[in-house]
């Protein structure tokens, strides 16, 4: 199948073949024909499936005829998050860019004054966070009654964060003859009674079984301590000794973790940047970028920070804990693996993750790979003979030279066969206590090392 039997414009055809894409994703040839059509869609579909571009493409198409009037948007999408936002505007920018389109963004964070000049102006398509609109529309600055096209996107995470009855509102602002279209990665209960109040004989399309991981994706499961402080130590073994890690995202389950290990990463000397809830907007796009670009390889996320963010080319995922919610492991797995690509997500797994983890397992209906090697070897390497050994030497080198020499260049394994640990994929050299002593630099990575930078 290729792009120019979907019925799409030849504007937006260019496009597609600017971007390099020769073939639409499955999610893409199932659902751009009738969107055309001018069908409601219901689509189920993680992200990392080209699922953004199957309703971007076709809405360009459609809006090429047509003209916006001020104050009234002709098409609206929502997004849960600001970033997710800010993500589907640069593919209306990518993909647009031969179109006169106004495409205006309403998110939190961003002054009312600018927003509210933009929609005067007229906007084709408004991308909006719910909580946004709303404030817009409650102030008088905006009509929905012009909407000819709703999107509701990552509906499931819509729900998560208690926007389902902002969404209920909305969705009565807007003409009951709009065509909808309704992306979700996984169908609970609620989401399901949406999509039979909102949608109208939805067609329905669906690319992979929800709460499937992509195939793309080898998995593992790391047996690791109970304590943060063993995880945090097993996860340096990890990232360390990861051959083919280009960059990762590592996922915590709590913000208060995420910023704490992301602290502990730095002090160790990774290039790692954070992205949770309480840092403020410009920070999080800040520190976003700097991992898009590849400047920093490691980024610390919660799951909500996170969520549906389209960041091409992730190598590797780790779970540094084991999400409570199943569907969550999915969305963090889906980070990598994206668009055909392969990449490793690997889960640090502490006795108490155990039963998230044989919930994950029901839902993808996959077992898990266990990692031998770790599972035999506790995180903690008190005991390890070779460690004990070699710790007091190395510390008192520390403390009589700040800077790494060339004999503590890659530990080696031990040579005895009775401490050597079988050559397998992960976990190379044995690694010391390290709650307080200094970082050993020299066995990273030179692109894992933070770019020095004055500090303020
Ligand atoms: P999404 O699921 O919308 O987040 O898209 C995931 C990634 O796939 C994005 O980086 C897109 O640029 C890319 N993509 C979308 N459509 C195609 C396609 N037809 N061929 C190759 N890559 C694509």
């Amino acid at each position: 199948m290729s792009f120019s039997n979907l019925g799409l414009s030849d504007k937006v055809l260019a496009a597609v073949a600017a971007a390099g894409y020769t073939q639409p994703t499955p999610i893409q040839e199932q659902a751009i024909p009738h969107v055309l059509a001018r069908r409601d869609v219901l689509g189920i579909a993680q992200t990392g499936t080209g699922k953004t571009a199957a309703f971007v493409l076709p809405m360009l198409t459609l809006l090429e005829k047509g003209r916006a009037r001020a104050r009234m948007p002709r098409t609206l999408i929502l997004e849960p998050t600001r970033e997710l936002a800010a993500q589907v505007k640069e593919n209306f920018d990518k993909y647009g860019a031969g179109q006169k389109l106004n495409v205006a963004l309403l998110i939190g964070g961003v002054s009312f004054g600018d927003q509210d000049s933009k929609l005067t102006r007229g906007v084709d398509v408004l991308i909006a966070t719910p909580g946004r609109l709303l404030d817009h529309t409650e102030r008088g600055g905006l009509l929905l009654t012009g909407v000819e096209l709703l999107v509701i996107d990552e509906a499931d995470r819509m729900l998560d964060m208690g926007f389902i009855p902002d969404i209920e509102r909305i969705c009565k602002l807007v003409p009951f003859t709009r065509q909808t279209l309704f992306f979700t990665a996984t169908m609970p209960t609620e989401i399901r009674r949406i999509t039979e109040t909102f949608l109208h004989n939805p067609q329905k399309v669906e690319v992979s079984r929800p709460a499937t991981t992509a195939a793309t994706v080898s998995q593992l499961v790391v047996a690791a301590g109970r304590e943060s402080h063993q995880k945090r130590e097993l996860l340096r073994q990890l990232i360390r000794s990861a051959s083919d890690l280009k960059n990762a995202i590592i996922f915590c389950n709590r913000k208060r973790e995420v910023a704490i290990l992301h602290k502990s990463l730095v002090k160790h000397g990774f290039g790692a940047v954070a992205l949770h809830g309480d840092m403020d907007q410009p920070a999080r796009m800040a520190a976003l970028e700097q991992f898009r670009k590849g400047e920093m390889p490691l980024l610390v996320a919660s799951d909500v920070a996170a969520r549906g963010l389209d960041i091409p080319d992730v190598s590797h995922v780790f779970n540094f804990d084991v999400p409570h919610h199943p569907d969550d492991y999915v969305h963090r797995v889906g980070r990598t693996g994206r668009a055909g690509r392969s990449g490793t997500a690997i889960s640090l797994v502490s006795p108490a993750d155990e039963k998230s983890l044989a919930a994950i397992e029901k839902l993808t209906g996959q077992e898990i790979p266990r990692s031998a090697e770790h599972a035999a070897r506790p995180s903690e390497t008190a005991h390890d003979e070779h460690a004990s050994r070699e710790a007091p030497r190395r510390a008192g080198r520390r403390k009589s030279s700040g800077k790494s020499s060339k004999s503590e260049a890659p530990a080696k394994r031990p040579s005895s066969p009775t401490s050597a640990p079988k050559p397998v994929t992960f976990g190379r050299a044995p690694e010391r206590h390290d709650r307080s002593e200094p970082a050993d630099h020299s066995h990273l990575p030179a692109f894992l090392l933070r770019p020095i930078r004055a500090r303020a």
